[in-house]
């Protein structure tokens, strides 16, 4: 039975194409900026995210993989950003497992 009655994501989420972490395989559908602004899907080459699972800084590839970001890449990014991404992957550090993994 569907679910006809499923919430809409927030509108700084939007669905993606099922894509699965490198490091803990987990699979998510879902990609967020985390800032309150509108999401774009699908995400652009190059967009990053955080795994909800184990908290890894991915990168959005040319296909529907994601790869880990280099140290080099992460050197590069601006350090309001970097300051940014550590406190998301700490509150995700912090989550339940069973939270994460939803
Ligand atoms: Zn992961």
């Amino acid at each position: 039975m569907s679910d006809q009655t499923a919430t809409p994501p927030p509108p700084d989420v939007a669905l993606i194409a099922p894509r699965t972490c490198p490091v803990c395989t987990y699979t998510f559908s879902a990609a967020g900026k985390g800032d309150q602004s509108i999401a774009t899907a699908p995400p652009h080459p190059g967009d990053y995210a955080v795994c909800m699972c184990c908290a890894v800084v991915l990168l959005f590839t040319e296909t529907t993989t994601m790869r880990v970001m280099s140290n080099a890449e992460w050197l590069r990014l601006p350090r309001e950003m970097r300051t940014q991404l550590t406190e998301m992957r700490e509150r995700i550090k912090t989550l339940p497992k069973d939270l994460a993994a939803l």
